[in-house]
């Protein structure tokens, strides 16, 4: 009996789009790769990064929602001794293809995934790139939540939200709309809106390091649900979060946007202040 060699399945995300955003480990690990299973928009970026590198992979695409079949397609190919790379965007631990791994091994194991080897690569995660090209918003104390109720009920949304509002985090929002879910930014505003000023900054950031960046900066008042979509990003400020003119701004550019580091005390926060 020939044994089959031990597979490999290798979690990766290819940054938020930009080259330069995607490690060099994940590089040298997909050049290992036999084949590269994910969503095709990630995959063909992932592809495009790598060039010539990507050259002789087998891709195996698929629609978006799809996941956890995609997982377990990964699996079994890793089983059957190849190398495959499992591709997100961003970061693959933050909304992406590592959880739906542990997922499926924890709750539905199959005896030919144990000598399955699975390794997790970190990625730059769309909020950094974002924070990043509007100065410095994740400053101090952070969360970060999906608006989609696709995987969660809605209610749990709201509980976060309220939640994190009221103990004053800057709140990043991932998928805070698509074509199919529209009105949840709205009602994200107005719930933010029982905690925090009107004037609060807030950052849009879409197709951050792709084709088509935008970055803007706007407040609270004057979020509008038809500003974000699929491939945009919400960062919302604490009571703390403040703008900064820049001394060279290019055309269309608006201030810094930070949150400081140090706390001021006779600053309260928003809990304090309700
Ligand atoms: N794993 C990814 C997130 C996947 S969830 C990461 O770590 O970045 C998909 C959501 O991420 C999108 O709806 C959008 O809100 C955000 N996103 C991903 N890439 C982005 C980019 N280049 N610019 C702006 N937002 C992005």
């Amino acid at each position: 009996m020939t044994a089959v060699p031990r597979g490999r399945l290798i979690v990766v995300g290819t940054g938020p789009g930009a080259p330069e955003w995607m490690s060099p480990e994940v590089t040298a690990l997909v050049a290992e790769a036999t084949d590269l299973v994910g969503y095709m928009t990630y995959v063909d970026l992932l592809c495009d990064i790598l060039g010539p590198a990507a050259a002789g992979k087998t891709r195996h695409t698929s629609d978006n929602r799809e996941e956890l079949d995609r997982v377990r397609f990964a699996l079994d190919l890793a089983a059957q001794g190849r190398t495959v790379a499992l591709v997100s965007s961003g970061d693959p631990g933050v909304f992406g293809m590592a959880a739906a791994v542990f997922e499926i091994l924890d709750r539905d194991p199959q005896p030919a995934w144990r000598d399955v080897d699975v390794t997790i690569a970190p990625g730059i995660s769309a909020m950094f790139a974002a924070a990043a090209r509007a100065g410095a918003p994740l400053g101090h104390d952070f969360c970060v939540i999906s608006l989609s109720d696709n995987l969660k009920p809605w209610e749990v949304v709201e509980a976060r939200i309220a939640a994190a509002a009221r103990a004053d985090f800057v709140i990043v929002f991932y998928n805070p709309a698509s074509t199919q879910r529209q009105w949840q930014v709205d009602r994200a505003k107005a719930l933010l809106l029982e905690h925090r000023a009107p004037s609060t900054p807030v950052v849009l950031a879409r197709n951050v390091g792709r084709d088509g960046e935008g970055v803007r900066v706007t407040t609270l008042e004057a979020l509008n649900a038809a500003d974000a979509d699929m491939r945009t990003l919400v960062i919302v400020g604490s009571s703390q979060t403040r703008t900064v003119l820049r001394a060279h701004s290019r055309a269309g550019e608006g201030p810094w946007v930070y949150t400081p580091r140090h706390y001021p005390e006779d600053r309260a926060t928003g809990e304090a202040r309700s």
